[in-house]
């Protein structure tokens, strides 16, 4: 596959360390077989997210030293609720820290009763988080496509649209809360939604008067998967397609760290300036800080109103899209199986299937991600049986559905080598697959054991 050539060129740069694996073997067993614990400075190719971890632009570093820290009514702030109005065409603009902090101002105000459900076509782990923090009941229901890996299929982040009706006809219109659409639906691998689909959901909450979120952290790639992808869309701007796409929410929520390439940041949208406004400003002053600044520093707001602008350029996101599309050809020509089509932000590879040998129970995602460190100094993670918590009510080991290594790409930090590394450092694994060994844990906290969890090698 031709791989899409970056559409700029590079002004600063940072060095990373070339380890040898003697090195690296000594420190991983330093952090207990756990990657989240090695210092990034002895890490050469960083996958393990794409949040925060981008690259500004030279306008995004002007705009921090043009930042206005004022208290109240910066302009910074008000140069960001200008882009972003542009952008999703709603009314009331609220920054605040990061998007889970939108969550946490959000789904209190939304969810009135405790017990009332929010259904999603698969939430975030933090906004499933606060909807069960603000008494709410959290419902998965994406399309049936989204759940098996080896379909190659357009739009496998969609909404299951017959089984939300099915679910409101059962809950009742007045308990379900709201409806979050997340987009891209990152759980399901950065798997884009459709217009097509996102206007069917609106139209069945309308019919039932339930509001509609959007969970909008990748909401410029999910643009430009719906111009390459869905009919009557490719002669439409990115732009134009998400004021269409966000015409169909009432409010929506979003991690800045994602699209808006910013390293720090956070939106919260509504729509029309109506019954919700005045209890979010509320929340945002005692959680987060003054509205005009939401918890932000006046050149996080400044770096943020630009970013939105560039997350959005066709160019940057045919170059963006492109480079993940590239890396999983490369391991497609090397037989190494992953999660179809490529998502936007990152590639899953299906540890399961190319560590048959390692049961779900010796966490073959997470042996993946050790050994992928020892080869090569790449840092990625399991999104596997190892991230699942054991059953609270009876301590027992959850299974994972999939096992797989999530290969997350940071924005405008990697070139195309940095991805045949990747590449080959994968097709090395593979050749010598049976002698990868799967992992226990020796120690791990009651939740989201998965960040600090020591472990060592089992034969
Ligand atoms: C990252 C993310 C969030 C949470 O945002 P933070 O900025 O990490 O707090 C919420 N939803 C989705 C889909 C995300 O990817």
């Amino acid at each position: 596959m031709k791989y899409i050539p970056e559409p700029f060129k590079i002004k600063m740069v940072e060095p990373i360390r070339m380890t040898t694996e003697a090195e690296r073997r000594e420190k991983i067993a330093a952090c207990d077989w756990n990657g989240f614990g090695l210092a990034a400075e002895d890490v050469y190719i960083d996958l393990l997210t794409d949040s925060g971890t981008g690259a500004m632009s030279d306008s995004q570093w002007a705009a921090m030293l043009t930042g206005d820290e004022s208290y109240s009514g910066g302009r910074s702030y008000y140069h960001l609720v200008e882009n972003a109005r542009e952008i999703f065409g709603y009314e009331w603009i609220q920054p605040v820290h990061q998007g889970r902090a939108a969550e946490k101002v959000l789904f209190p105000v939304l969810v009135e009763r405790r017990g009332q459900v929010v259904i999603s076509n698969t939430f975030f782990d933090t906004t499933r988080a606060h909807v069960g923090l603000a008494g709410g009941r959290p419902v998965d229901c994406v399309c049936p496509e989204g759940l098996d890996s080896g379909l190659d299929a357009p739009f496998k982040g969609d909404m299951d649209v017959d089984r939300l009706e099915d679910l409101i006809t059962e809950f009742g219109a007045g308990e379900v809360a709201g409806i979050v659409m997340t987009i891209t639906n990152n759980s399901v691998g950065g798997q884009p939604v459709s217009m097509a689909n996102m206007k069917a959901t609106s139209e069945i909450a309308a019919r039932h008067g339930i509001p509609v979120v959007i969970d909008a952290a990748r909401f410029a790639e999910n643009a430009y998967f719906i111009k390459e992808r869905e009919e009557g869309y490719a002669d439409k701007s990115t732009r134009e397609i998400t004021r269409e796409f966000f015409s169909y929410a009432d409010i929506f929520t979003m991690s800045a760290k994602k699209d808006a390439i910013a390293n720090m940041g956070g939106l919260l949208g509504v729509r029309e300036e109506g019954e919700h406004v005045p209890d979010v400003k509320s929340l945002v002053i005692a959680g987060e800080g003054y509205v005009t600044y939401g918890g932000l520093s006046g050149r996080d707001l400044a770096a943020l109103a630009v970013g939105l602008v560039e997350g959005l350029d066709e160019d940057y996101l045919r170059y963006r899209l492109g480079q993940v599309a590239y890396l999983a050809a490369q391991l497609d020509e090397r037989g190494i199986p992953f999660q179809r089509p490529a998502g936007g932000h990152a590639v899953f590879v299906d540890a399961g299937r190319l560590l048959p040998h390692i049961p779900w129970y010796r966490y073959p995602g997470h042996a993946l991600a050790v050994e992928l460190y020892i080869e090569a100094g790449i840092r990625s993670c399991d999104i596997g049986s190892y991230l699942m918590d054991r059953d609270p009510a009876t301590g027992e080991q959850q299974r994972a559905p999939l096992e797989f290594t999530r290969l997350a790409i940071p924005r405008r930090t990697y070139t195309q080598s940095h991805l045949d590394v990747i590449a080959e450092a994968l097709g090395e694994i593979a050749d010598r697959a049976e002698q990868v060994k799967g992992y226990e844990i020796t120690w791990e906290p009651k939740v989201l054991r998965h960040f600090t969890s020591k472990l060592r090698p089992v034969d």
